[in-house]
Order: structure tokens, then sequence, then C-alpha cells
């Protein structure tokens, strides 16, 4: 039964898929009361992705950079519903999209899954109707098809890569320390290799670093000495978003620190227990006891779907949308944002996502406004001119509102070990390149501890930065 408000006006559905920064910020922002509200999932939490390569060494635990849905809903004005399920299938023409539970999916990794034999009706699918449909499903590591690298390497975006990259590196030390000194076998466990020098891969590198040289050279202080951890870069610089001067600060500190920079080496495949890579046009082989990959994004299943589906969808790096975040060739019904999209203007981070999510809020608010005064006009015909007239400017004013996205970009910040930082800053219209620590590390942590989305994520963020200063990262399993 569809919901109307006491006017008798329906209700209109609008269904947003994610849980992540572009929908939490939609959800944050927009009055929940206007629509009849359904979010569906696989993940029934957000996630503060800045801080997840602090995770796996115990920097910072897990628990405390995610913030439960129904939390973030509970907040919401109106009354939300969530579905712990992922989308399967759009269809822009019926305005359907088709749903199966994801309780049980342990990857939550948006791909399609089978919920196993939860007994629920229909396995778990359902077909749910949508007036509006916010498309903000992010997406997955990239593997560029290089042979081997699905099967053997471990992957830094969700929850679950930070929990076996941990699981894996903790293994590892305690099998090299059961092997004596000298043995190859012990050698190449401890040999940690990092494939992709963007900011996920080096703040990663940056913290297994610190790990070993603040915490394992303490417990175990001749097995530290050996751990050698790699970065292998494609392209001749790592983090190249950034100022080259921030990028010569960066990579000097690395090497500094002893990370093993291998700059100019594309991988081209890699095996159980190596990389091949070419090097200047030479093959090298690199073996590793763990191999992080972080290469960037690729669409997910469901966004390849949609854009097979529409003509107008002829970018295969994600959805094309418009200035109003509207999805080309269905833009009367269908809005995108974040990782999902494709924009020549936007780099997929969250910064984008956030601020298209609290765009769209008021956009849709804009949109409902408009969509409420034409009812009243459509269903009243008694009305008196004096408010006809009042109601017409009104509309035109909410109409007017609806403006394109502008992007406003605050700058760039990494954390890269030994409690330094690098920030390129964008300040009422002035640019600052900053480098170093301990200064520029404290103001990295308090933008992300502003950045998190709860007090509740704040308070446990900051308990374990003191925790781990006090007594150290923990490093059981
Ligand atoms: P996501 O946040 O990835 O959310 C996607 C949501 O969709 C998830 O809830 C997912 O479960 C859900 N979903 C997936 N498939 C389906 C489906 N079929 N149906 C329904 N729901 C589905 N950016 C910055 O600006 N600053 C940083 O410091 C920063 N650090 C990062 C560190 C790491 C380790 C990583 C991996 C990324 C980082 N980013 C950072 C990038 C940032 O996380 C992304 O740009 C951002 O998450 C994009 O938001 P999104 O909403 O598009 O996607
Ligand atoms: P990325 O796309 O930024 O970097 C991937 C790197 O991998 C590139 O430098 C590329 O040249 C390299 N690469 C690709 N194929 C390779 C191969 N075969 N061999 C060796 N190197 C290869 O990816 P990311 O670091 O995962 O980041 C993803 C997104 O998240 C980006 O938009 C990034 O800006 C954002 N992010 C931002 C922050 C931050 O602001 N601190 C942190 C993490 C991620």
């Amino acid at each position: 039964q569809t919901p109307t408000f006491p006017n008798g006006q329906p209700k209109k559905t609008l269904v947003v898929l994610g849980t992540g920064w572009g929908a939490v910020s939609l959800l944050q922002s927009l009055d929940t009361t206007m629509y009849n509200v359904v979010v569906i999932s696989p993940r029934n939490y957000f996630l503060f992705t800045p801080l997840l390569t602090s995770t796996p060494m115990g920097t910072v635990n897990l628990k405390s950079i995610v913030e439960p849905i129904r939390a973030i809903l509970g907040r919401s004005k109106g009354d939300v519903k969530f579905y712990e399920a992922q989308a399967i299938d759009v269809d822009p023409a019926q305005k359907k999209i088709l749903v199966r539970s994801a309780v049980g999916d342990k990857n939550n990794n948006g791909n399609e899954s089978i919920s196993g034999d939860l007994k629920l009706p229909d396995h778990g699918v359902k077909n749910i109707s949508y007036d509006y449909l916010v498309v903000s499903v992010g997406a997955e590591s990239t593997t560029f098809n290089i042979p081997g690298v699905q099967e053997n390497a471990y992957f830094m975006k969700e929850v679950t890569d930070a929990e076996r990259v941990r699981a894996r590196i903790l293994d590892n030390i305690e099998k090299a320390s059961f092997l004596p000194v000298g043995d190859t076998r012990r050698k190449q466990l401890l040999n940690f290799l990092v494939v992709g020098g963007g900011p996920t891969g080096v703040e990663f590198a940056a913290e297994l670093q610190d790990f070993v040289k603040q915490d394992l050279k303490k417990w175990l202080p001749e097995l530290s000495k050996e751990v050698k951890i790699s970065l292998v870069e494609a392209l001749p610089s790592i983090l190249n978003m950034f100022d080259q001067s921030l990028i010569d600060y960066t990579q000097t500190l690395l090497k500094h620190e002893n990370i093993d920079l291998k700059l100019n080496t594309m991988v081209k495949k890699v095996t159980k227990n190596s990389i091949v890579a070419s090097n200047e046009g030479k093959e090298v082989e690199i073996p590793y006891g763990l191999l992080v990959w972080s290469t960037g994004n690729k669409p997910r299943v469901l966004t390849q779907k949609i854009m097979s589906k529409l003509e107008e969808q002829t970018d295969r790096r994600g959805l094309l949308i418009n200035d109003n975040l509207q999805l080309l060739g269905a833009e009367d019904s269908i809005y995108a944002l974040g990782d999902c999209t494709f924009h020549p203007g936007f780099v997929p981070t969250a910064q984008v996502a956030y601020q298209e999510g609290r765009y769209l809020a008021k956009t849709l608010e804009a949109l409902f406004k408009v969509e409420q005064i034409k009812w009243e006009l459509d269903n009243n015909q008694e009305l008196p001119t004096k408010k006809i007239v009042r109601l017409q400017k009104e509309l035109s004013k909410h109409e007017s509102s609806i403006v394109a996205f502008q992007y406003s970009h605050m700058g760039t910040l990494a954390y890269i070990g030994s409690e330094k930082a690098i920030a390129d800053l964008n300040i009422a219209g002035s640019q600052y390149k900053l480098s170093g620590g301990p200064l520029l590390y404290w103001f990295w942590k308090s933008v992300y501890l502003t950045m998190c989305i709860s007090l509740r994520n704040r308070v446990m963020v900051t308990a374990d930065w003191i925790n781990a200063y006090i007594f150290g990262r923990d490093s059981s399993v």
C-alpha cells in the first residue's frame, strides 16, 4: 500500500543503494519524512575508510571505525527501512530493482552471492519498486585481470580485507620465528610486498613499518631486523595526485625508513610466492610472504549491469551522470554518486562522495517541495487566485533552487609513517603544500577525527590512539 501524507498526496519511494560515504552523507542530511526511504546494502554499517589502513596493525580497532547503519538511521527524522541485501539488478524502464538478502555473506563485497540456507522466502530475492533511486554502491578493487592477483593477493578495501591482512601478518611473524635464522622460508615469510603506490598502498606500508619499528622491535628484536617491506609502483613516482615537492619528501622518508621503493615496476603476473614485473623493459621476479594489492578501483557487477542497459552509458570506468547527479539515460528517476560514477573532474574520494550526498539531500528536498506544490495545484480546484499566485511563486523558487553540483576541493592528506604526514591543502583559494611532523601529524589526526561520522567513533578512535601510544599496538589475533 502506497503511504500518503495527511492531505492525501502519495509519498514517493526513495531507494538508496549502499551505506558508504555517499549514501550515509545523503541520509544524514535528508529530511527523511519527505519520502518513503528504503536503504539497501550488504553492509549493515558505515565504514570510515580513511583509517582502514591503521587497523591491521592494531593502531586503531576495526570496531572504532564502523558505525551501525541502524544507529545512523535511528537519528533520522523519519522512519527509514533497511534491508541487509544487495541490489543484483535494476530495471530503469519499470523503476524496479531486484535485491537478494546478503545475510550470511561474510565478504560483503557487493558481488553476487547466495544468502545460504537461511530459508528466506523465494531464496531471499525480491523486487522493490521505486520512484527515485540513488545508486551509491562504490567500487571494488581492480586487479586489471592480471593473472594470479585474485587468487594470491590480499586487498585493503573492506573490513574483511583488513582482518585477513592482520591475521596473515601475525601468522607470518609467528611462523618465521619458528624457523631458524638464515632459513630461506623464514626470509620469504618476512617479505611484505605492497603493490600500488597510491595513498592506500603508501599509508598501509607506512603503518606496517611503524609497527615493525615501534612494537615488533620490542618483542622480537632480531626478527624485526629481517622484515622487509617493499612498495611496487608502475609509474616513475608514488602518490601522483600530490604536488612534486610532497612526492619527493615522501619518497625520501620511505627510503630512509627502509621501505624498498620499486618504481617503474609494473606487475604482470602473480604466483603463489612471487610477482613477475617489468622494470624498464626487463622482467624481474620478486618473492613475497604477503602481497597486499592496492591498484585502485573498478566498477562493481551491478554498476556494469546498469551501464549495459542504457545506451547513454558509454564509459566503462563508471556511471555517467549530469551536473545534477542524474544518471544519463534515466534522468527522471535515477541518481548516482561516489565511486560508482565516472567524472573526469573528480577523483574517487570520500570527500567527493560526501559532498555529493549532501548536495543530493538538498536537491531531493527541493524536488519534494516542487512536487508538493504541483500536487496541491492539480488537486484543489477551488483554490483562491491569491493562493494560486503565492503557490506558483513558491514553485518557481524551489525549482530554481535545484542547481548544478559544485565540488569544493579542500585538499588531500596522507599519513606517511614515523609520525609524519603530507598535506596538499586548498584554503580559501590559496594552496598550501605541507610535509613533516609532529604538528602536521596532529593536524592529520584532528582532521580525521572531525571527519568521523559519530561521537562514538571519535571517542573510540581517540582512545585507541592513546592506548597504542601508552601500551603499544595490540598484536594478538
Ligand atoms: P563506499 O563508501 O565504498 O560505499 C559503497 C556502499 O555500497 C557500501 O556500503 C557497500 O556495501 C554497498 N554496496 C556494494 N554493492 C552493493 C549492491 N549491489 N547493492 C547495494 N549496496 C551495495 N577518500 C578520502 O577522501 N580520504 C581518505 O583518506 C581516503 N582513504 C581511503 C582509504 C582506503 C583504505 C580506501 C579503500 C579508500 C579511501 N578513500 C579515501 C576513498 C573513499 O573511501 C571512497 O572514495 C568512498 O568510500 C566512496 O564512497 P561511496 O559511497 O561511493 O562508496
Ligand atoms: P590509486 O588509483 O590512487 O593508486 C593505484 C596505484 O597503483 C597507481 O599509482 C598505479 O600507477 C599503480 N598501479 C596500477 N597497476 C599497477 C601494476 N600492475 N603494478 C604496479 N603498480 C600499479 O588507488 P588507491 O591508492 O587504492 O586509492 C583509491 C582511491 O581512494 C583514490 O581515488 C584515492 O585518492 C582514494 N584514497 C585517498 C586517500 C587519502 O586521501 N589519504 C587514501 C586512500 C585512498
